[in-house]
């Protein structure tokens, strides 16, 4: 790990009121300014890696709001990351990391096959029967929460239904090479063919290459750098052989980590590749006028969450409210604090669940009082996260990616 990044931090503190786990518990050792003081010391020899002081660690989502907060461009939830990386990387996966990482995560069509008793296990009933009968409490916690996570699967993931190349709508202005992201094809596939249909409404030739791969961010979450550039190799090497004048994603955390390419593999085609990527909401935002000659009034109070992959990572923040405002008849209404985390952070409401909990509610009182209709977001952590928040305590509230909501508006969708 690069010293400099460590010693960068001159414990300003201005990262604190930003920080999740902080906001919680009011611990230093929680905080992005005691995260950073961790490792150094670690560096430095005058801590040793000790059980608790991995707990510590382990507590932070890498939402990387403190990033935004630096003056100092010091980012903790980063350093973090790179820390988790560089201890995997001495002690090896486990068996069963190696199992998802390098086995299930990098292929596809395995983990669509993994989806088919998940489906069966809704399409037969017996979902619904195991929740009215409350079995999953006689099941470990995690299982219990996976479980709960869980929303309707389509009957096949987007990668097996959509045609590789999707062509422009009238007159045609460029190309776009389409991520599908692992979650969004699996399980939100609908917001997915929005977001093609938009792409190619507006006059982009759309190429969803059926070989890509998941983008890596799994392996990243669980510290293996090499997963994570053999993801990218594969990727960026099918996504050259295309002519693409970008390649797009609907997936706040997938965009961050194809942004981030060049950062771990260091050669031409790794920087061409980072830069064509770009966020849905990027593209549309370049033909917002275009965009909303094609939308029809919906009447409808809608707020946005933005995903810290989204806000955070990629300083993504104006387009997507730019492009619910262009929605005739729709009245936004700004979240307070819409870009703090909602708790979701890859497995992290899994992992811990009480913290993710804890800020999960924080998000969910800002939903009432804001006394939208409808929340917009757009990464599928925050979309799982949500839905279950929604479900349990605000029902009336209901949530959609940017794309659907925007497609629904659109004249041409059905
Ligand atoms: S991480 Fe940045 S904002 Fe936080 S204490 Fe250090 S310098 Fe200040
Ligand atoms: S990444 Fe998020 S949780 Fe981690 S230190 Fe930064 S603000 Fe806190």
């Amino acid at each position: 790990m690069d010293y400099v990044k460590l010693i960068n931090c001159m414990r300003c503190g201005m990262c604190l009121p930003t920080c999740p786990t902080y906001k919680e518990t009011f611990l230093e050792t929680a905080s992005p300014r005691g995260r950073v003081a961790l490792i150094r010391k670690l560096q430095e020899g005058e801590l040793d890696q000790s059980e608790r002081l991995l707990d510590y660690l382990s507590l932070c989502l890498d939402c990387q709001a403190c990033a935004s907060a630096c003056p100092c461009g010091v980012n903790a939830g980063e350093l973090v990351a790179e820390f988790t990386c560089e201890r995997k990387s001495d002690s090896g996966l486990s068996f069963m990391e190696t199992l998802i990482l390098h086995k299930l995560v990098p292929h596809p069509d395995r983990l669509e096959t993994s989806m088919a008793p998940l489906r069966l296990y809704q399409s037969s009933g017996l979902q619904k029967l195991v929740r009215t009968l409350g079995i999953l409490k006689m099941f470990p916690k995690p299982l219990e929460r996976m479980e709960g996570l869980l929303p309707p699967l389509p009957s096949r993931s987007l990668r097996q239904e959509i045609n590789e190349v999707t062509p422009a709508v009238g007159k045609e202005r460029g190309t776009v090479g389409f991520f599908l992201g692992c979650v969004m094809s699996l399980v939100f596939s609908e917001a997915s063919r929005a977001t093609i249909k938009l792409l190619s409404s507006l006059g982009y030739r759309v190429i969803t290459p059926r070989n890509q791969v998941c983008c890596g961010a799994p392996n990243m979450l669980g510290g293996d750098l090499t997963g994570l550039k053999e993801a990218a190799h594969t990727n960026i090497e099918i996504f050259g052989s295309c002519e693409v004048d970008f390649i797009v994603t609907d997936c706040g955390g997938c965009g961050a980590e194809l942004k981030k390419y060049h950062h771990h593999i260091d050669d031409e085609s790794s920087s061409a590749f980072s830069a064509k990527v770009r966020d849905i909401s990027q593209v549309l935002a370049l033909h917002a006028d275009e965009l909303a000659s094609l939308l029809k009034p919906l009447p409808l109070k809608v707020t946005y969450h933005d995903p810290c992959h989204i806000a955070h990572c990629q300083g993504i923040r104006a387009e997507p409210r730019d492009l619910l405002k262009r929605v005739p008849g729709l009245e936004y209404k700004e979240l307070e604090a819409a870009d703090a985390c909602c708790g979701s952070a890859g497995t992290y409401n899994i992992a811990k669940p009480e913290l993710s909990d804890r800020i999960l509610q924080r998000k969910l009182d800002t939903i009432r009082e804001s006394g939208a209709q409808v929340l917009v977001t757009s990464n599928p952590g925050c979309l799982l996260q949500l839905k279950k928040g929604l479900a349990d305590q605000l029902p009336g509230v209901k949530l959609m990616h940017l794309t659907e909501l925007l497609a629904l508006s659109m004249s041409q969708y059905r």
